[in-house]
């Protein structure tokens, strides 16, 4: 297979850049693992999308689907193996073929790291989250945990105080990780209480929903919800060795470029610090503005 830009991923971003890349001419192929969608298929309902006041992640997954495929985007299923260059083509190898590319996108996203504690599975969309802003306002005035030590957690737990009644943050050390001015203001609120040297045992609930964590002391905490904040692993393996990464996230400038001339990286995978539908789907516009740039320069 042949085009002029391959797409990596058909998340937000992925789907975003591919549909930007066809308008501006070009033969986009956009090859995922899984259905189109990425993270968006595990949001139940989505408010924050501007322009769009509340949906649920599937039908804004299918949306940016047909959108991109009626820009004469090429979807395929599957699973892109490696990348390597020769002379100013990109080769990657997906699924047993290889497709051959004048550039690349790659929008392959992270995933949320785990607990991996007992309940954490089953109440997923039931009061577990890992995203502050998309669940937090289904919380307003119920009892939330919050789960980690990172910028993260305590940007996410300040966030979600001002929505739950009590927040309760569980760290498995004594100290955080998360900037100093972060723990002052986490300390400063009168409704954030702390549980450090803790980890979860379990989540508890009526099948429904959350009712308590079991706490690694034996205690037991009512809560309504809790959100898990220990760390994102970003989807980038195959890059390892071919361009340059920060603690796995690809590195990018502004305009998407990454250390490889021709690849641009966009979404959750690159080095970002806010990671939503509306900056992932911003990043692929950029990319794809940046790999025009760059073919046209070839
Ligand atoms: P992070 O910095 O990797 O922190 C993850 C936290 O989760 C750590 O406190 C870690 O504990 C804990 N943890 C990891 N695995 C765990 C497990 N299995 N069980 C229990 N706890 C576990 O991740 P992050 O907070 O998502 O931040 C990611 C990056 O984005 C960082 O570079 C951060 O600075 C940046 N960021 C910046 C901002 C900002 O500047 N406002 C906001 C958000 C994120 P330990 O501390 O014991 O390792």
């Amino acid at each position: 297979m042949e085009c002029d830009v391959l797409v990596i991923g058909c998340g937000p971003a992925g789907l975003s850049a591919a549909g930007y890349a066809a308008r501006a001419g070009y033969s986009v192929i956009a090859i995922d693992a899984l259905a189109p969608g990425g993270q968006l298929l595990y949001i139940d309902e989505i408010e924050n999308y501007p322009g769009v006041s509340s949906t649920s992640g599937f039908a804004l997954a299918e949306s940016f689907e047909k959108q991109a495929v009626s820009f004469g985007v090429s979807i395929e299923f599957m699973k892109a193996e490696s990348i390597r260059k020769e002379g100013d083509a990109f080769i990657v190898t997906a699924g047993g073929d290889e497709i051959k590319s004048k550039a690349v996108i790659f929008a392959s996203g992270a995933r949320h790291r785990h607990l991996g504690c007992q309940g954490e599975e089953e109440y997923q969309g039931k009061g577990v989250s890992y995203c502050a802003t998309c669940d937090g306002p289904f919380f307003k005035g119920r009892k939330i945990a919050v789960v980690g030590g990172g910028d993260t957690a305590l940007t996410d737990a300040l966030y979600l105080s001002k929505l739950g009644s009590e927040v309760h943050i569980i760290h498995r050390r004594g100290e955080f990780r998360g900037q100093k001015v972060l723990q002052d203001r986490v300390m400063a609120k009168e409704n954030i209480f702390l549980h450090m040297n803790a980890t979860v045992q379990s989540i508890n609930g009526d099948g429904k929903g959350v009712k308590s964590v079991t706490l690694s002391d034996g205690s037991e905490l009512d809560v309504n919800a809790v959100f898990i904040f220990v760390g994102v692993i970003p989807n980038s393996e195959m890059l390892e060795g071919f361009a340059e990464l920060d603690k796995g996230f690809v590195v990018t400038d502004g305009h998407m470029r990454t250390s490889v001339p021709g690849l641009f990286a966009a979404g959750d995978v690159r080095t970002t610090p806010f990671r939503q539908v509306v900056t992932a789907a911003g990043d692929g516009a950029e990319a794809a503005h940046s790999a025009d740039e760059y073919i046209q320069n070839l």
